[in-house]
């Protein structure tokens, strides 16, 4: 570094000693360099501008080589001894008269750059080193302007919203929502073809609300319509609307909607409406200036534009309830369009989609997957593949196969393997606790069947019973719930036959948790208990800050102790059933444990046939049926 500083601060000195000098000389269109010096050396050796004319009009030059760096020309005379140095002449700015003169008495000339033009090598060093510095200077600058200025200028958009002029997504892209696609095929006709419906006097819809849980694939369908109409598509996110300052989020929806007037026919996109589109006035606190002052602007925007601008809003939210009425008044969001976590066969479609892109063995079925994934959303889906493939490369393999599309699954849903436990009590604690799930699931009537059964951890789980969802049921039985009550209270029942009352774990307090909510939910919700066929919850009872949060409960007390002595009692039952079906079928599960113990993991198919191959022996070969 220092050097380097040296080294400038020399070539600087340089480069104003030529300047001194030329100036000195006064020569016309002299810019300073060494060779002015030199020519003050070799003065015998010199010829003026004239004078090279002159000569050149009586053709008593051989040759010109002509310097544009240090402007001078070195001239060779006709009839000169070889070893005379050429005669300098000092050029002028331009010199098209001598070049004009040259050409036409066929002098031979030519371009040269002396090797020594120091000076503008000493200079670009000296901009080198400036540079960087003058940079720095801008940096420091700028960044303490922002400083001071951002209280000014924080209302000065900074361009938060993105653009895209082509998405490049199709429908063809969005796989499984069938409904929504129909619905906004005429989207798209409203972009395309806007003449077709004003012709006949409508007005094109403004707003479309896109209604789904996360990862339903709602912005894919946004980009979708904007890439089949052809149109740009802008989009920006609720949340990025709203920042500490007052009147910020209405300055951006400001710009925003400038910016798409400019270039429309185009569409908005809005994710998370529910960040600035909330209720007005209500929450913890009252209201939110900031937000509604920014809702306001989005609504006055809506209303601003005609129908027939050609800019098409549309918004995404998962809570459509927490919405502001004014937000779903006709003329701004009127049509809602529900995307929904996919089914059986929207599962397969979508997994088509994502697996057009990767390497997946032809023994892989989709569907099969589709089968074993319900309640995954398109991103699930999108993930979990994408998840099989990295597997598949990491394992060095051609193709995904079906183990790493399983493994993959066990993933997403459970989270990452563990290393399986040596074993040891704890391990022989954990198989009886899962056979016990796997078991009870097994002998009760109406259970999802065992897919299987591991000693694996895999996230927070030691182990984990794994069963196939019974595909796209909807309804739930009564007979239903109770059984996975007592499948889910299994695992307690085992340790505690096995192991005592003493030595039972807290292994089983997820279980629990999901038991009692279930059967909480059979007495307040469902009506499936002694209580009778009332609804005592309200709908709605999650707390957000969004509405009024003081949900009174709406029964009494008496009530209130009644729910809960159902519950226990529901709860109590199916654990004595538990119990008694381990119990009597103590044999098996020693059986699978010892099995279990030794394989790590158990398949669906061999465990029923164990289970089947000893109830042959024992009379009891019927599934039992829930007895209340
Ligand atoms: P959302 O906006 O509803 O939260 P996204 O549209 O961002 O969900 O979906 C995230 C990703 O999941 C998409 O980029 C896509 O890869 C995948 N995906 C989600 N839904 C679908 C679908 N219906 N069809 C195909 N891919 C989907
Ligand atoms: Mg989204
Ligand atoms: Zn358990």
């Amino acid at each position: 570094m220092r050097n380097f500083d040296k080294k400038g601060l020399m070539n600087q000195r340089h480069v104003l000693t030529g300047v001194v000098a030329a100036g000195l000389m006064m020569l016309p269109g002299a810019f300073g360099s060494s060779s002015a010096l030199a020519q003050q050396k070799t003065e015998r050796n010199t010829l003026s501008y004239g004078e090279l004319i002159q000569k050149a009009d009586k053709g008593e030059i051989k040759k010109v080589e002509l310097d544009q760096v240090e402007q001078t020309a070195r001239v060779y005379l006709a009839g000169q001894k070889p070893d005379t140095p050429p005669l300098q002449v000092r050029l002028l700015n331009q010199n098209p008269e001598l070049i004009n003169k040259l050409k036409e008495k066929n002098v031979d000339f030519g371009e040269v750059s002396s090797a020594g033009n120091r000076a503008a090598v000493g200079l670009l060093i000296n901009l080198m080193w400036i540079l960087p510095l003058v940079a720095l200077m801008l940096l420091f600058l700028r960044r303490s302007a922002n400083a001071s200025n951002q209280a000014m200028s924080f209302g000065k958009s900074r361009a938060r919203f993105q653009m895209e002029a082509k998405t490049g997504v199709k429908f063809d892209d969005v796989a499984g929502v069938q409904e929504a696609k129909e619905e906004l095929q005429e989207v798209v006709t409203f972009l395309k073809q806007p003449e077709k419906f004003t012709a006949v006097g409508a007005k094109i819809p403004k707003g479309v609300l896109l209604v789904g849980p996360p990862g339903t694939g709602k912005t894919l369908l946004a980009k979708a319509i904007a890439g089949e109409a052809g149109v740009p598509f802008f989009s920006m996110s609720g949340s990025e609307f709203v920042e500490m300052f007052v009147g910020v989020g209405a300055s951006r929806v400001r710009d925003l909607f400038k910016k798409a007037k400019d270039n429309a026919p185009c569409l908005i996109f809005i994710d998370e409406i529910d960040a600035v589109g909330r209720q007005r006035g209500a929450g913890i606190g009252g209201g939110n200036d900031e937000r509604e002052q920014t809702l306001n602007q989005l609504l006055t925007e809506m209303d601003g534009f005609e129908g027939n601008t050609g800019i098409i809003i549309i918004a995404a939210t998962n809570r459509p309830d927490v919405l502001d009425s004014a937000l779903l008044r006709p003329g701004r969001f009127d049509r809602q369009v529900i995307v929904d976590v996919p089914d059986l066969k929207g599962r397969q479609d979508i997994l088509t989609v994502h697996a057009q892109n990767k390497k997946i063995d032809p023994t892989v079925s989709l569907e099969a997957i589709a089968r074993r994934t319900p309640g995954f959303t398109g991103a699930d889906l999108a993930n979990l593949l994408n998840e099989a493939a990295i597997l598949t490369a990491r394992r060095r393999k051609e193709a995904v196969t079906d183990l790493e599309i399983d493994n993959a699954i066990d993933r997403v849903v459970a989270g990452m393997e563990g290393t399986a436990l040596v074993d040891s009590k704890n391990k022989r604690l954990i198989a009886y606790h899962e056979v016990g799930h796997a078991l009870v699931g097994t002998l009760v009537k109406g259970h999802d069947p065992v897919q299987k059964v591991t000693l694996i951890p895999r996230g927070q789980a030691l182990g984990l019973t794994w069963f196939t969802p019974n595909e796209e049921q909807g309804l739930i039985s009564r007979s239903q719930i109770l059984a996975r009550i007592a499948a889910a209270l299994g695992g307690r029942a085992a340790e505690e036959i096995v192991f005592g009352k003493a030595e039972v774990t807290t292994g089983a307090g997820n279980d629990l948790q999901q038991v009692t909510n279930m059967a909480r939910q059979m007495v307040t919700k469902f009506g499936m208990s002694d209580l009778g066929p009332v609804s005592l919850e309200n709908q709605n009872n999650e707390v957000f800050l969004g509405r009024d949060w003081m949900n009174k409960s709406e029964y009494s007390e008496e009530i209130a102790a009644k729910i809960d002595a159902t519950v226990r009692e529901i709860i109590n039952r199916s654990y004595v059933q538990a119990k008694e079906l381990l119990q009597e079928n103590r044999l098996i599960l020693e059986r699978v444990v010892d099995l279990l113990i030794e394989q790590e993991t158990i398949d669906g198919d061999v465990f029923r046939t164990i289970v089947a191959d000893y109830s042959k022996l024992q009379v009891t070969n019927e599934q039992v049926a829930v007895p209340y």
